[in-house]
């Protein structure tokens, strides 16, 4: 495993970790003995790769009322505004490829109309936990 693969992992277990603890803390106050499904939305500019996400969750959660979860993971897609020609709407990363590895967007992204850098991110760097599903 290379250095950039770990560190990947290391992101998204921590992520993993604060899933594990926000439906937790839900289900107990529900009253639930057990969690069967959580229902997320994770923005494509998050760079949560969803099968890493599923596999560290099971080391966080191990032992919880959650560790048999299924993690149902719904994309979404990244969305910019260009400073330049006013363009709004969809990016994917398959448009910028340089930024698979870096795991960062630090540069703006390019516009896909008019092909400037000078953009801003609208969409795309959510992490939402929609709901939870639980056993009583
Ligand atoms: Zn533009």
């Amino acid at each position: 495993m290379n250095s950039l693969e770990r560190n990947d992992l290391i992101h998204e277990f921590g992520t993993a970790q604060n899933i594990a603890r926000v439906c937790q803390r839900v289900a107990l106050q529900h009253s639930a003995k057990k969690i069967t499904q959580i229902n997320l939305e994770i923005g494509e500019f998050t760079f949560i790769n969803p099968d890493q996400l599923r596999f560290v969750f099971k080391i966080a959660a191990q032992g919880s009322i959650a560790e048999d979860a299924y993690l149902n993971i719904t994309k979404k897609p990244g969305a910019i505004r260009c400073k330049e020609c006013g363009f709004e709407g969809k990016v994917t990363l398959e448009d910028n490829p340089e930024y698979h590895s870096l795991g960062t967007i630090s540069l703006g992204l390019d516009c896909p109309k008019c092909k400037s850098k000078n953009t801003e991110i609208i969409g795309g760097r959510e992490l939402n936990i929609k709901d939870i599903k639980v056993e009583d």
